[in-house]
């Protein structure tokens, strides 16, 4: 049976390319298909263009051009961060500092950092998925060479006190990496000012293409590099430029920044509605994360005594896509690393459902949703045995 309609909440796990950034792509991959590194014209256009497309990303962050580097995402970006610092200042110390609610981009290489001589400290969350400064400054050893913490988490929204991790990492000589990949294009985002002297940022979480990431590496900040080969990117990354995907991501991020203030006051009034409606119309589900430091398109329930895969299932039959976690570990039958981070029992954690929102949803896409969800969450707790013995309790009481 095709469902009536798609409602499509899952940007957090990627996005819709904006057709106005696939027109900017497009004659990089017909006409003008030449390799920045050659000498004839026609490769002088690609590398001006690429060059353009720095600049764009550049202003966005508050960054100067020669500070961003192409890469084929975010997790590239993110390994080439924390490999790059780690081998690069290996003599000065090593110890790095992360969160338990990092993507699995940066928790998965500092374990292989671990099994090469580093070690690892994994800060706790509170219960809102935040880092306690008190925690991250009780970390800090004098063999710390960096701290990498995300912006914004990928699951549960929850943004963190960057401003403040940074001015603290400053005043400590250490390193500050955050992978800002869910909160470019969201949320505002100044280097300078935040200081910040790595960011991870990738194209498809912002309406660009996908395989297009960039990492920032402030000026004068050593880092070794991740991919050996020719001189591409000022020697510091090697492989032919994915020119279409680099022009894609600099529109994408100029069109987002324009955007930014107004989509994320008409997303979060969407997801505000949203979340209303889910709580007042089931009962037993609880909201994830932080109340309000949270990004705007996200939402993160848990429903009692159900699987959050079953859910997935039946919403996808009347077309609705959402997530259980995050995409890459969909599938699995592990608890979200992150829910269980900020203290979520694995039987509440199994239930849980992120729908988050983004450009092209409407105010009938949050009335679809509202229409279908409280009905297929009944239907499973009919079919729960975990919802039949808490109702028997209750009787019993
Ligand atoms: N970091 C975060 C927080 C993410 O959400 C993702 C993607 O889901 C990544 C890194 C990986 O980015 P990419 O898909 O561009 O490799």
């Amino acid at each position: 049976m095709t469902p009536e309609r798609i409602v499509y909440m899952d940007h957090s796990a990627t996005t819709a390319t904006d057709p106005a950034v696939v027109d900017a792509m497009i004659p990089w991959m017909t006409a003008r298909y030449g390799n920045p590194s050659s000498v004839y014209r026609l490769a002088g256009e690609s590398r001006k263009a690429v060059e353009e497309a720095r600049a764009s990303v550049a202003t966005v962050l508050g960054a100067d051009p020669g500070e961003i580097f192409f890469t084929s995402g975010g997790t590239e970006a993110d390994n080439w961060a924390i490999k790059g610092v780690a081998f690069a200042h290996q003599k000065k110390g090593t110890h790095i500092i992360t969160s338990a609610i990092e993507h699995h981009a940066v928790l998965h290489t500092c374990r292989y950092l671990e099994q090469h001589g580093f070690s690892v400290t994994i800060l706790p969350v509170d219960e809102t998925g935040k880092v306690r400064m008190e925690d991250l400054k009780a970390a800090i050893t004098d063999q710390t060479i960096l701290v990498s913490i995300m912006t914004a988490n990928n699951e549960i929204g929850t943004i963190q006190p960057v401003t403040a991790i940074g001015a603290l990492c400053r005043e400590m000589g250490i390193l500050f990496h955050t992978d800002a990949v869910q909160a470019i294009g969201t949320i505002p985002m100044d280097v300078r000012s935040m200081n910040i002297d790595l960011l991870s940022l990738s194209g498809h979480k912002f309406y660009g293409p996908k395989g297009a990431g960039a990492l920032y590496i402030r000026k004068g900040v050593r880092v070794e590099n991740l991919l050996h080969g020719g001189g591409q990117e000022k020697r510091k990354r090697a492989g032919t430029e994915n020119v279409p995907g680099i022009i894609g991501l600099g529109a994408a991020i100029g069109l987002a920044a324009e955007r930014m203030e107004e989509q994320a006051l008409r997303v979060s009034t969407l997801r505000d509605r949203l979340l209303a409606g889910i709580l007042e119309r089931i009962p037993h589900t609880r909201l994830n994360g932080h109340p309000s430091d949270r990004l705007p398109g996200n939402i993160n329930v848990s429903f009692e005594f159900i699987e959050g895969e079953s859910i997935l299932l039946l919403l996808d039959r009347v077309g609705i896509c959402a997530s259980t976690g995050s995409a890459c570990t969909s599938g699995s039958l592990e608890p979200s690393h992150v829910l269980r981070a900020i203290g979520i029992p694995a039987e509440r954690a199994h239930g849980s459902l992120r729908l988050t929102l983004g450009a092209e949803n409407t105010g009938e896409d949050v009335g679809y949703v509202l229409e279908h969800l409280p009905g297929i969450i009944s239907r499973l707790r009919e079919m729960s045995p975990l919802y039949a013995d808490f109702n028997k309790r209750s009787m019993d009481v």
